[in-house]
């Protein structure tokens, strides 16, 4: 792992974020209704199906609430220690830093569940990102390993946003527009289905579920233009959820007009749309985003290079298309991370994602001039609930012999989720 700093840390000055609760521990507000303070505070936990949102309540020990920090980072290394070979700790991209200096692998989520597979030795996988991805970890872990999420409150707003039940319903509605049966699609004459669902990673496994048992696959934001490929090259159409951010800036991207892509709106019939609306659809975009990426405007661009004539902008596609088109360059994570690493000394560069990361790449390149383009402070406020106190409390555990906060898939729904993800291996660049 990259060695880091706890000087990476986010500066909380009350002015400069979205929430002053962000300087209170998580205990604070994890167990309050909604997503907590940071950037998907305001977005309402889905109401349509409670059950399947992510953000529930955490329920840290009295006992590592009261402990300081440099108690907590102690016992965290002591433990690890003492684990050794048989724990792996995952940290994501966008994890804060006083929990991702005890990472052994830090990556996107699709990255870090295969480094998992790199340790299967390990039986314990600690995975501090949040809830889909530590899914996604079990998935593809051995039956042996044990994938343990730090926070259950670490859910995510963008995957809350499409649950099974209405995509199910969706997808109903489609196979009337489309004359299909939805249990059982069938090619037509040209050899194609009617639709493809395809699923953002950034979803729950039932989901993935879904697509695998339907003929549908998981993209990533590294490989979403393949995946979309794969799937027109069997279908004449797609359903992609949850994030329609990502949808519409690689369908774009692809040639694709924006007037063959509605919208899907889960809460309107038709997802909003008339029969005929949909004929021409070449991707039925579901209405969910980003509660990170969507803060990015273009007007914050603009501001970018008035105030620094030559800056590089580099943004996420899951931010909205206008920014996207305003950047000179859009990718995943991992493609930002590549991009500044491909910079000079002296560069600067603007970037449009999470900010951790932002600032940990900052940190990392003290020779070039890097800053996030959202001046507000405003970290993914699901991710942010993995404190140090939590990965202390579950690797405590560990060593005491109890597992507390695994997540486990059940195998009705990790064999078919699976098959999507496989597909999604399989699919290559045209
Ligand atoms: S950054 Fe966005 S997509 Fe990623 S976990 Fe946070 S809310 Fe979900």
């Amino acid at each position: 792992m990259t060695a880091l700093s706890i000087r990476t840390r986010i500066e909380l000055a009350p002015t400069k974020t979205c929430n002053t609760s962000l300087a209170e521990n998580p205990w604070a507000f994890d167990t309050a209704p909604g997503y907590g303070p940071g950037s998907s505070q305001e977005d309402t936990v889905p109401g349509f199906a409670p059950t399947n949102a992510t953000a529930r309540p955490g329920q840290l020990p009295e006992a590592y609430r009261k402990m300081d920090d440099e108690e907590l980072h102690r016992r965290i290394r002591e433990a690890k220690a003492t684990l050794g070979e048989k724990l792996v700790i995952l940290g994501h991209f966008y994890q804060r830093d006083e929990v991702v200096q005890h990472a052994d692998f830090i990556g996107d989520s699709f990255q870090l569940a295969n480094a998992a597979l790199t340790r299967p030795e390990a039986e314990a996988i600690v995975f501090c990102g949040v809830h889909f991805m530590a899914e996604t970890a079990d998935i593809l872990s051995t039956a042996e390993q044990k994938v343990i999420l730090p926070n259950l409150a670490a859910g995510c707003s963008m995957a809350d946003m499409a649950d099974e039940d209405s995509v199910e319903t969706a997808w109903e509605e489609i196979a009337e527009v489309y004359g299909f049966d939805p249990e059982n699609p069938q090619p037509d004459e040209d050899g194609k289905l009617p639709v493809i669902p395809v699923t953002y990673m950034n979803s729950s496994a039932a989901l993935k579920a879904f697509c695998g048992q339907r003929g549908g696959i998981v993209c990533t934001s590294s490989n979403a233009t393949t995946v979309l490929e794969w799937a027109y090259e069997r279908a004449h159409r797609v359903l992609f959820f949850p994030d329609q951010h990502l949808g519409r800036n690689t369908a774009k991207a692809m040639g694709i007009p924006l007037e063959q892509m509605p919208m899907w709106n889960p809460r309107q019939p038709l997802g909003g749309n008339s029969a005929e609306d949909l004929q021409e659809a070449k991707v039925l975009l579901w209405h969910g985003f980003c509660s990170v990426h969507k803060r990015f405007t273009v007007e914050q661009i603009d501001k970018a290079r008035q105030e620094h004539p030559g800056v590089k902008v580099i943004v996420h596609p899951e931010c909205p298309m206008p920014v996207v088109d305003a950047a000179d360059e859009a990718g995943s994570t991992d493609a930002i991370r590549k991009f500044v690493e491909a910079s000079q000394p002296e560069d600067v560069i603007a970037v449009g994602t999470e900010i951790n990361m932002v600032n940990r790449l900052a940190a990392e390149y003290p020779d070039r001039t890097i800053f996030c383009l959202d001046p507000v402070i405003c970290p993914c406020s699901t991710m942010y609930r993995i404190h140090p106190g939590y990965l202390a409390w579950v690797l405590e555990d560990l060593v005491a012999g109890e597992v507390s906060n695994q997540i486990t898939v059940p195998e009705r729904i990790a064999t078919p989720a699976k098959i999507a993800l496989d597909r999604m291996l399989a699919a290559k660049p045209r």
